[in-house]
């Protein structure tokens, strides 16, 4: 039986063993008296507790989000997604339009009646002209970026053109229609 080694004088630094407390080596690996390891295991290691943690509530987290992605994401409030114009197309007409023209120009006054629930801006009308027999002979596009309506309002517009230099025939009819429009957002 081997005898245990002197304990170490006090000027030497000690510290407890971890096990029986006896003041031994602090680079001591294992206690000389009741040969107890001494280092900590990894799993109580700080940061080996903070790695594990983190990334046990980071992959948690991914988890929750994609599962409840609709009612929690902040962002689905601040930065909700703009409405498709075609699917509230049926809802905003163009109402009481005219056609008037003189030798040069053509232009088309009237009314977009907005019955759809959203506001709508950045509109883009286009407009065909016909001859008496129904070909179309000309075509007008505008984007009227300063227009918008409200929902449920209707609002005027005026769309010009200059005529057609090919076409000498008179402008006997028209079609007016919005192509595009964009959602009104307004930002907090
Ligand atoms: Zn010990």
């Amino acid at each position: 039986m081997q005898a245990p080694p002197p304990p170490p004088t006090s000027s030497t630094p000690t510290k407890p063993c971890r096990h029986c407390r006896t003041p031994i080596d602090p680079k001591a690996d294992r206690c000389p008296f009741c040969r107890s390891w001494q280092r900590r295991p990894f799993w109580k290691n700080p940061t080996v507790m903070i790695v594990v943690l983190g990334s046990a509530a980071i992959v948690a987290l991914t988890v929750i989000s994609i599962v409840f992605a609709d009612r929690l994401s902040p962002f689905r409030t601040m930065f909700p997604k703009r409405e498709d114009f075609s699917r509230y197309r049926h809802r905003v007409r163009i109402v009481d339009a005219s056609m008037t023209s003189d030798e040069f120009h053509v232009l088309v006054l009237g009314w977009i009646q907005n019955d759809s629930p959203l506001g709508w801006e950045h509109i883009q009308l286009e407009a065909l002209f016909r001859d008496a027999r129904g070909n179309v002979i000309d075509t007008a596009s505008e984007s009227f970026s300063s227009l918008r309506v409200p929902a449920g309002q209707k609002v005027a517009f005026k769309l010009s053109t200059i005529r057609a230099a090919t076409s000498h025939d008179p402008y006997h009819s028209f079609e007016v229609r919005i192509v595009s429009a964009d959602q009104v957002r307004d930002w907090p």
